[in-house]
């Protein structure tokens, strides 16, 4: 424990990363179960996918994303305008 102590003394965040994980913070809400998440100490962003994991953000992911954010968005106003007339 000692060792990993010193190290953290030396090592910037970004390489503690391998050894401890990812300290993720939600950065984006995509639908009430997926969300997009950001790495504070190195920047690696993670998102839950439809199966339930957390994958890497690639650019196909974000894609898909967006595109469900946009469709579960335009489904909340629907909801909104129905519930109201
Ligand atoms: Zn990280």
């Amino acid at each position: 424990m000692e060792t990993l102590k010193s190290l953290m003394m030396f090592l910037p965040g970004k390489l503690l990363c391998p050894f401890l994980g990812h300290r993720l913070q939600v950065s984006k809400l995509i639908t009430d179960h997926i969300k997009e998440y950001k790495c504070c100490r190195c920047g690696e962003e993670m998102t839950d996918t439809a199966q339930g994991l957390l994958e890497k953000l690639t650019p196909k992911f974000r894609e898909t994303n967006a595109f469900l954010a946009n469709y579960y968005e335009r489904r909340r106003n629907r909801k909104v305008f129905s519930e109201a007339s």
